[in-house]
């Protein structure tokens, strides 16, 4: 689904961050972005995302060279994008308004295009939100937000679902809950998930293959496989425990 050929990509000030790098993503397979902070995981999955582009080479999705966002493409950026003065539902329906107002291509579509709200009550029911649908973000706990954020992006129906450091600021508690979640709505959406995290545990939880990164420029993917991520309880196995010894010693190279 993703194939990332002969990247190079440099920020303007800077020596390239990726230099010559490919890397293929499969249709419904979960991978996670790891490293350390300043290695570019943020930057390739704008890239994905069809915010920033390639110097060199190319990002296809589907075959399709990306030249500018996908509508199909679901993006959490880092503090979640909540609007402050927007309620819960308000928040959750955003991304499909604005997509059914503009039209998929950008195009201005008419006015009362937006139909399918019931979509957003139904997103809001499935993450526990109807109780708090008329809440500002401001009154909601870290998980609610996210839950928010998870809510406005499935309601777009995404194929490919990019999350930037989702969990980073949550409990505990809270983030094993959300990891759980969005593993839940991977098997059951089929969707394609890229995760970018600096944990070394959320990556074994998250990430069915995981792309290390490290300090740029980046030239070669570094893949680790963790296929048994999807047997019950993983948390709790030996395997587990052996993946992220596994990373913990490769990130300290
Ligand atoms: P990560 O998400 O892994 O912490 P980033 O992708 O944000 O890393 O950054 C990769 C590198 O690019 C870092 O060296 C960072 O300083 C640099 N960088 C990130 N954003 C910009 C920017 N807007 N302008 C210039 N350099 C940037
Ligand atoms: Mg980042």
């Amino acid at each position: 689904m993703i194939n990332v050929q002969n990247l190079t990509f440099s920020y303007q000030t800077g020596l390239p961050v990726f230099q010559q790098f490919n890397w293929l993503v499969e249709k419904g397979e979960s991978w996670v972005l790891l490293g350390p902070s300043g290695c570019g995981k943020s930057t390739l999955l704008y890239l994905l995302a069809g915010l920033r582009f390639p110097n060199e080479g190319q990002v296809l999705i589907n075959g399709n060279m990306i030249k500018r966002p996908r509508p199909e493409t679901g993006l959490i950026i880092q503090d979640y994008g909540l609007m402050p003065w927007a309620t819960v539902f308000q928040n959750a329906a955003l991304g499909l308004t604005i997509r059914d107002f503009y039209g998929p291509d950008g195009k201005h579509a008419p006015l009362g295009a937006v139909d399918d709200l019931s979509q957003v009550e139904f997103w809001l029911e499935r993450l526990g939100l109807l109780d708090v649908k008329h809440k500002y973000p401001d009154q909601l706990s870290g998980g609610q937000r996210q839950r928010t954020a998870i809510a406005r992006t499935l309601a777009i129906h995404p194929d490919l679902f990019l999350m930037d450091e989702p969990f980073s600021s949550l409990d505990a508690p809270t983030r094993e809950s959300l990891q759980q979640l969005v593993l839940e709505l991977w098997r059951e959406q089929n969707l394609t998930l890229v995760t970018v995290t600096h944990s070394i545990e959320e990556a074994a939880i998250l990430g069915q293959k995981i792309l290390l990164l490290k300090q740029p420029p980046n030239t070669e993917a570094q893949i680790i496989h963790n296929s048994q991520m999807n047997q019950p309880l993983f948390r709790q196995t030996a395997a587990y425990q052996e993946v992220c010894q596994d990373l913990r010693e490769r990130m300290l190279i």
